[in-house]
């Protein structure tokens, strides 16, 4: 596992796309069935490790912007300047007092392909380096007009987002003065000397610079052949402690006269589920990453550790797709409860209740279970993941 942290985010959506040709400005045309700078924002939205997103927009799409921003929490928008670079420059001057450890990253508003798994991926590099951005390597045959050719080898398009160690990157900006930069690595190398570290890029992430992109975009995101369904399954057994007043199940507390022993909430139904979330993504089990041995996890929601296998999931730009779960005990009695528990798991996952399954039964009086001796739960996950 790559470790990641906190970082900042400007996102530029100031420009006037000149080659973009449409009355709406480039930030606020349609785009998956809303503005296209709402689905860049989503992207960033939905990471853990987001520290402050601010917009830079132009001064005359305020009224676009707030329609396009709506319902969202964020900080009122910069104001950007007459270049992109004078823009990114009133950006990085809203942070009031930068520390040495604050990282940003910079993101065109006109990428909305780009991964949370290729921005979780910068997070990391920034660890290491003050100065990175997401690359392509070249593919296409280079020439000049001319006829003369250019070796593609060793060369690599530059996309964003761009990583910076943001206070170094505020002091490349005021060294640059009114010179003008293709890009932000380009102004911090000229400033540093230090050029970028590459992370490439696992998927298209093309800048939309013409009206043909859109449709082009919007097909990639909805693609079948851009996807594939995982299935994970989960099994988990507690057994009855001798005393007690209740036990907790899809984080509903049921009284019952024994309770589960279990270092958490010992909360069986959960655990089975994480399993089958952790199962699809292939991505070990609830002991790797919440080792019993581990004294914090003492007592803990099961809650928990179900949302960190969602979160995981995420992380990978997969989507859970349903999940069914079946508990498996003689008592306390599951149906009175049912309704609650697909509730909860339903609010955890963050899915409709109608992706998510809960049956009970017994074992006729076989088997531990049976015996009364403890509960067991399995339960099945299905994920979409990128190809
Ligand atoms: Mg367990």
């Amino acid at each position: 596992m790559q470790k990641t942290g906190p970082f900042h985010v400007l996102i530029a959506a100031a420009g006037t796309a000149s080659r973009f040709g449409s009355t709406l400005p480039k930030p606020y045309v349609n785009f998956c069935g809303g503005p296209l700078l709402r689905r860049t924002l989503g992207i960033f939205l939905s990471l853990r490790d987001v520290a402050s997103l601010r917009v830079i927009i132009h001064p005359d799409h305020i009224g676009l912007y707030e329609g396009a921003v709506q319902g969202l929490d964020l900080p009122p928008p910069i104001m950007g300047g007459s270049t992109r670079k004078q823009s990114i420059y009133y950006g990085l001057k809203s942070f009031s007092n930068p520390s040495d450890e604050d990282k940003i990253l910079i993101h065109d508003a006109a990428r909305p392909l780009v991964r949370p798994a290729d921005i979780l991926s910068l997070s990391a590099a920034l660890q290491d380096h003050p100065s990175i951005s997401l690359a392509a390597p070249v593919v296409d045959t280079l020439t000049r007009h001319d006829g003369s050719y250019v070796d593609r080898s060793g060369l690599y398009a530059l996309q964003t987002p761009q990583g910076f160690a943001l206070k170094a990157l505020l002091a490349a900006h005021e060294k640059a003065g009114d010179r003008d930069f293709p890009d932000d690595t380009s102004l911090f190398q000229a400033a540093t000397g230090i050029a970028p570290h590459l992370v490439m890029a696992t998927g298209p992430n093309f800048k939309i610079t013409t009206q043909q992109d859109l449709p082009m975009a919007e097909a990639l995101l909805s693609s079948p052949a851009a996807f594939s369904t995982r299935i994970g399954t989960g099994f988990d057994v507690h057994a009855f402690d001798t005393g007690g007043d209740h036990v907790v199940l899809g984080g509903v507390r049921i009284p019952h006269s024994r309770a589960l022993q279990g270092h958490s909430d010992a909360d069986v139904a959960l655990h089975a589920l994480t399993d089958a979330i952790l199962g699809a993504l292939g991505d070990g089990d609830i002991g790797v990453h919440f080792p019993p041995s581990d004294p914090s996890y003492k007592g803990m929601d099961s809650a928990h550790f179900l949302k960190f296998a969602a979160e995981r999931a995420r992380q990978r730009d997969g989507t859970i797709e349903n999940v069914d779960l079946t508990i498996i005990c003689e008592s306390p009695k599951i149906s009175p409860h049912a309704s609650a528990m697909r509730q909860n798991i339903a609010r955890i996952l963050d899915l409709p209740l109608n992706r998510i399954g809960l049956k009970a039964t017994t074992t006729e009086g076989l088997g531990f279970t049976g015996r009364g001796e403890g509960i067991a739960a399995q339960a099945v996950a299905s994920l979409k993941l990128p190809v």
